[in-house]
């Protein structure tokens, strides 16, 4: 792949990586009106602020910026690619993204990573970096602050995050939730890592503690043979069939009801099993975006445990779909991955006992 690096201001206390993807943030309208992305070169034209911050920058882009709809698993893998060759070379990394699967990637990213210790922030915009009333330039220059804050020496951000409307979240807790307001991201399930006001504060408690003597060991291998198996009332028999019989799929996200309940039908608990009998996992997260899977808690759930299907907590179903491509590439193990499925990776979850 051929990216195109620019450096775009060379003197600075600390060194920040951008890593342009694409997304609504550098998109400009074509002849028809839709918006598609342009090269990065024009963004900074329109930031010129970049220049007078006090880091030292350098944009990596992708050969062809991507609405991030387009995004496939080999984008993640180029993603965690470019940051394992410049890890040395530079502070913090900011990854400028689509919206719509940043949640995706940054869960993805944060897996990806293992014994990462310096911080990988996702940012994009609503609005496109030149209209009058974009985000796109709070956002960037906010997250290439928290990119290079520290103290001492030491990051005060050691993990994958995503910043965006003044907060910042944790990338594998991260989820899309609002296409047409700035305030799109939101993290229900843990807290906020900091807000930007005035000043940016940081919530110490919530962040990862950053760990001197972690090394960054980049896992690529993926296995895109997943599926998210979303339930609603009147859902057939056959259209269950269809995707749990598909001898391709080796994973599958069950989006359950409220704190993981399904409907009690005989043929449904029976599809479940046969799928699970056939060597398939299945992992139960919820619908709801707060809140957490109980396996049990009711009726309707009951016979999940008995049957096999996994609970996934209070995982998000980005976190979880992207988990399971990350632990189906690598995990041979039956039993280890299943471990490692109910249990924090990255932070993307309270761990589940069973
Ligand atoms: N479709 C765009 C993308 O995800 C939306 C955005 O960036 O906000 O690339």
């Amino acid at each position: 792949m051929k990216y195109k690096i620019v450096n775009i201001n060379e003197t600075g206390e600390r060194s920040v990586l951008i890593i342009y993807t694409g997304g609504t943030f550098g998109m400009i309208q074509d002849e028809s009106g839709s918006l598609a992305p342009f090269n990065f070169g024009k963004v900074v034209e329109r930031v010129p602020e970049l220049r007078q911050l006090d880091i030292r920058l350098t944009v990596i882009s992708f050969p062809t910026p991507l609405d991030s709809s387009n995004i496939l698993i080999q984008d993640w893998k180029d993603m965690a690619y470019i940051i394992e060759e410049n890890y040395e070379q530079y502070d913090a990394f900011v990854v400028l993204h689509g919206t719509d699967t940043m949640a995706y990637s940054a869960s993805m990213l944060s897996y990806m990573l293992e014994g990462l210790n310096k911080p990988v922030i996702f940012t994009g915009a609503q609005m496109p970096i030149g209209s009058i009333r974009s985000d796109a330039r709070e956002n960037l220059i906010t997250a290439l602050e928290i990119a290079s804050a520290h103290t001492d020496g030491i990051p005060i951000v050691s993990e994958v995050c995503v910043y965006f409307n003044y907060r910042l979240l944790r990338g594998s807790r991260s989820q899309k939730l609002r296409s047409s307001t700035f305030a799109a991201f939101e993290s229900e399930n843990y807290p906020v890592l900091a807000e930007a006001g005035i000043e940016i504060e940081f919530n110490y408690a919530a962040l990862e503690p950053y760990n001197p003597n972690s090394e960054l060991k980049v896992q690529n291998q993926l296995d895109p043979n997943v599926i998210i198996l979303k339930i609603f009332p009147g859902i057939t028999e056959h259209a269950v069939k269809a995707i749990l019989s598909d001898p391709e799929v080796k994973g599958v996200v069950l989006e359950s009801f409220g704190s993981g309940n399904i409907m009690k039908f005989d043929w449904f608990i029976n599809c479940l099993k046969q799928a699970i009998e056939e060597g398939k996992i299945i992992l139960n997260v919820s619908q709801c975006v707060g809140g957490e899977v109980e396996q049990g808690k009711y009726e309707t759930s009951k016979g999940l445990n008995r049957i096999g299907v996994l609970s996934g907590g209070d995982i998000t179903t980005e976190a979880a779909i992207t988990k399971m491509m990350f632990l189906l590439g690598r995990e041979t193990d039956k039993d280890r991955l299943k471990h490692q499925l109910t249990h924090s990776l990255a932070g993307e979850m309270d761990s589940v006992w069973e």
